[in-house]
C-alpha cells in the first residue's frame, strides 16, 4: 500500500507509516497509555568536519542519500521514524503491529545502520570516514492527542531524554544500551558494563553492545 500522506510504499501490515509517522489504520486508538517503547538515537559523527571539506549541496546530497537507507531498514524492522534533528534520527520501537521482538529490531536496526555506513564509507571515499553514535533505551510512554500523525502527538516518556544521553556518551562507532533494554536483549546479544551516566535527574546505566559486523 501506499501511505496517503508521504506516498512512499509501505509493504508491510502496520499501526504507522514508518516513514512519516501518519496512522494507516483506521482502527488505529487515538491515544496509548504505558506502552513499553524502544527508543534508538542514532547520530551521524565527523560528520561536521566532512561538510568542512565538501559544498553544501554535496554534503545535503550523501545526508540525504544516508537517511534514505536508514529509514528502509527501520522499515524493515518495523520501527516508526520518528524526527531527524540535524545529523541525528530518531526512532520509535513497539508501536506498530507485529513488533513483539520490538527492542530486538531496534538493536539488529542500528547493527545494519552500521554495516550499510561501512559500505557507504567505501564507496564514498570520504577523506574522514561518517561514524554513527548510537543510544538506545526501553522506557514506558503515554501517547495522547494522537489523531493523524506520530509527531503531532503528545508523548510522555522518558525515554527520549534516557537515550539520548546514552547516545551523547557513546564512542564514536558505539551503541550504548539501557539497563531495561540491557535485561530484555542479553539473551541475544552480547554487551559489555560501561558503568553508570549521571545527568541532571536521571541515572542512566549503559551497556556497550558487541557489533556483529566485521570491519
Ligand atoms: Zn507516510
Amino acid at each position: 500500500m501506499l501511505c496517503m500522506t508521504c506516498k512512499k510504499e509501505v509493504n508491510q501490515p502496520l499501526n504507522f507509516c514508518p516513514w512519516c509517522g501518519t496512522t494507516l489504520r483506521a482502527e488505529t486508538p487515538s491515544r496509548f497509555e504505558n506502552v513499553k517503547l524502544t527508543f534508538l538515537r542514532v547520530d551521524l559523527s565527523g560528520f561536521t568536519k566532512m561538510s568542512e571539506a565538501m559544498i553544501a549541496e554535496d554534503v545535503m546530497a550523501v545526508l540525504n542519500e544516508i537517511f534514505g537507507v536508514f529509514a528502509k531498514i527501520v522499515e524493515s524492522n518495523k520501527g516508526i521514524l520518528y524526527q531527524l534533528i540535524g545529523d541525528e534520527i530518531v526512532s520509535i520501537f513497539g508501536l506498530n503491529i507485529e513488533s513483539g521482538f520490538a527492542p530486538h529490531m531496534a538493536i539488529l536496526t542500528a547493527d545494519e545502520m552500521f554495516s550499510k555506513l561501512l559500505d557507504f564509507n567505501k564507496k564514498g571515499g570520504f577523506k574522514s570516514p561518517i561514524g554513527l553514535k548510537v543510544g538506545a533505551e526501553i522506557e514506558s510512554a503515554s501517547i495522547f492527542d494522537l489523531h493523524h500523525d506520530l509527531k503531532s502527538a503528545l508523548i510522555l516518556t522518558k525515554g527520549f531524554r534516557k537515550s539520548q544521553i546514552l547516545q551523547k556518551n557513546a564512542a564514536t562507532n558505539t551503541i550504548l544500551v539501557g539497563e531495561n533494554l540491557h535485561k530484555v536483549t542479553k539473551g541475544f546479544f552480547d554487551y559489555r558494563e560501561v558503568g553508570e551516566f549521571v545527568e541532571e535527574s536521571f541515572a542512566v546505566k549503559a551497556y556497550e553492545y558487541k557489533l556483529k559486523l566485521k570491519g
